[in-house]
């Protein structure tokens, strides 16, 4: 897998419709240990390692996922803390009218390895704990029991450095 670190950055409106619904994954490596301040809910202690974040979007797949690429943006979500520290280094979406984000969310979170950080991340709109998994080693989500996602996911390896 040590070619997918070298790979360009991905232009999502280019593989699906912008105005495509769906949800996705977001596997983000912190080579350091660090705390980082996740507006409301303050500061974490965010361990090194892989982060997998859960989430949907159901008026422009791949707007959004062009938004969670660029870096020349005010925070707004949970998940735009982390990924200013860290570094996105796969995505994995489905294009989908369902809401299926907390049954794939809970999926990653039933893999092995998979850890609770903050609780609340990413979930301040539904039931689940948190959308935000930690890993000490990149997980496999081509093993997620999430079934669509095994199906029909698509990888693309990013590289901001
Ligand atoms: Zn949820």
């Amino acid at each position: 897998m040590s070619q997918t670190t070298e790979r360009p950055l991905i232009n999502v409106e280019s593989h699906e419709p912008g105005s495509a619904k769906g949800i996705y994954h977001l596997v983000i490596h912190l080579s350091q240990s660090r705390g980082i301040a996740v507006g409301r809910l303050g500061w974490h202690f965010f361990p090194r390692g892989y982060y997998v974040y859960t989430g949907s979007a159901l008026s422009g797949l791949g707007a959004r996922l062009n938004r969670h690429l660029r870096e020349d943006k005010r925070d707004r979500w949970h998940i735009d803390y982390l990924l200013r520290a860290g570094r996105l280094t796969e995505i994995w979406y489905h294009v989908t009218g369902r809401r299926l984000e907390c049954t794939a969310n809970q999926a990653i979170a039933n893999m092995p390895g998979a850890r609770e950080v903050v609780c609340g991340f990413g979930s301040s709109d539904c039931r689940c704990r948190t959308h935000l998994w930690h890993f000490r080693v990149r997980p496999r989500l081509d093993r997620s029991r999430f079934r669509p996602a095994a199906r029909a996911a698509r990888v693309e390896s990013v590289d901001r450095s």
